[in-house]
This record gives structure tokens, C-alpha cells and sequence, in this order.
């Protein structure tokens, strides 16, 4: 399947041209006038880059970055068709995936757009590895890639939320993840629910791994934080 490429620009004749020659490249290429258009669209249909100019109408682009970041995950590549924009951006420390000046030689913003591409799987590939291997924490065992939880070699049945709950915990087994944490990697950085959610599942999975679920000795509740899994101890 083709890269797709979100490319945020105001400018009505660089939008065309710089569309027109990234398809040309073997992209398909999704074009926003406004960072506010470009957000609804990436919600719809993620994409696997954002070009993203700075000087935009109404929202622009050092504001719109976190939201990208947040809402979609994908590389951003800044455009900027001034040097003081462009320190400002680098001063913010905002963190995009790379920088261009225009006017700009489009080779080499092909060129750029593949690196910053690469580094991305890569990163990602990094990141699957470590979310599939198994965890074991204590006599606790939590396999992602057969989504199976063992609890001293008895399969334990979750829902899979209750799983992605404790999978998300077994990470950072021995810390506090807070409930705000819990809610952005199990329910999703888009939910706007009640944190309640966390509290109950978090009841659930207590009722089916601890001895006595009110005096819980696995998952321990840390007050106004959120929680922590820990190896029971032995008594
Ligand atoms: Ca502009």
C-alpha cells in the first residue's frame, strides 16, 4: 500500500505542485489548506507523514504539532518559508521529525521525507518487538503475542481490556503508572470518558489474580497517583 502523505499548506500553488510531484514519487498524498482541516482528516484516514508548513490561517503549525503528535503518532517534517519561524520552531525544542526552508530543492525534500520514514519503522519495529516479548512479573506471566496470562502456569481468562490493562502495568512492572497513562495506552489518547473506567477494571482484574481482592498485594493502589504492579511478595 502506498505511504500516505499529509501535506498542510495555505499556499494554493505549492499545494498543487509539491502534491502533484509527491504522487508523481509513488505517495498518495492527502492536502489540507488549514491545520484544523488537516487534524479532521488525519482522524479519518492516519497518515504515515505530516508535512506541515508553520505559517498557517487560524491554528498554525508550532500550535498544531502536539496535536499531531497526540492524536495521530505519524513523523512530522516542518515547512517554513522563514529563517525566524524556523528558529523559533527550533527553539520551542518542539520536537518535529525534521525541518525545511523553502523555496526548497522538492529532491531534497524527497530525500528527507525517506529518512525520516526509515527512522520511523524503525522506531516502531523497536517498539513492537518490545511490546510482543512476554513479561513475567513474579509467578505472573503475560504473554502478548498469544495474549495469554498464566498465573503460576494457570491460565487466567481477562477481557481484553483487563489484558491491555495489565499489559500496560507489566511494562512498568515495579512503578507507578498513573491512571491518566493507564487511560492514553488502554483506552487511547482520543478517549473522553470517565477515568472511572480504570477504577472498575482495575477491580476486575483484582478479582481474578489477587487472594483477597480488597487487600490486593499485585496490583497496589499508590493514593492520588494511580497504580502499581508488583512481584507478590513471598510470605
Ligand atoms: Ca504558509
Amino acid at each position: 500500500m502506498a505511504v500516505h502523505i499529509l501535506f498542510v499548506e495555505d499556499n494554493i500553488l505549492l499545494r498543487r505542485s509539491l502534491a502533484f510531484n509527491l504522487e508523481n514519487a509513488g505517495y498518495r498524498v492527502t492536502t489540507a489548506a488549514t491545520a484544523e482541516d488537516a487534524l479532521d482528516y488525519a482522524r479519518r484516514d492516519p497518515p504515515d507523514l505530516v508535512l506541515l508548513d508553520i505559517g498557517l490561517p487560524g491554528m498554525d503549525g508550532l500550535d498544531a504539532l502536539p496535536h499531531f503528535r497526540d492524536q495521530v503518532g505519524a513523523p512530522v517534517i516542518f515547512l517554513t518559508g522563514r529563517r525566524r519561524q524556523l528558529d523559533e520552531a527550533l527553539g520551542l525544542e518542539l520536537g518535529a521529525d525534521d525541518y525545511i526552508v523553502k523555496p526548497f530543492d522538492e529532491n531534497v525534500l524527497l530525500a528527507r521525507i525517506k529518512a525520516v520514514l526509515r527512522r520511523a519503522s524503525r522506531a516502531a519495529a523497536a517498539n513492537n518487538v518490545l511490546a510482543r516479548a512476554p513479561l513475567v512479573v513474579g509467578d505472573l506471566s503475560i504473554d502478548p503475542a498469544a495474549h495469554t496470562v498464566r498465573l503460576s502456569g494457570q491460565a487466567v481468562a481477562l477481557s481484553p481490556r483487563e489484558f491491555a490493562l495489565l499489559h500496560a502495568l507489566a511494562l512498568e512492572a515495579g512503578r507507578v503508572v498513573s491512571v491518566n497513562d493507564l487511560l492514553t495506552r488502554v483506552w487511547g489518547a482520543e478517549y473522553e470518558g470517565q477515568p472511572q473506567v480504570v477504577y472498575v477494571n482495575i477491580r476486575w482484574l483484582r478479582e481474578k489474580l489477587e487472594e483477597n481482592p480488597n487487600k490486593p498485594k499485585r496490583i497496589i493502589t499508590v493514593r492520588g497517583v494511580g497504580y502499581r504492579l508488583q512481584a507478590e511478595a513471598a510470605v
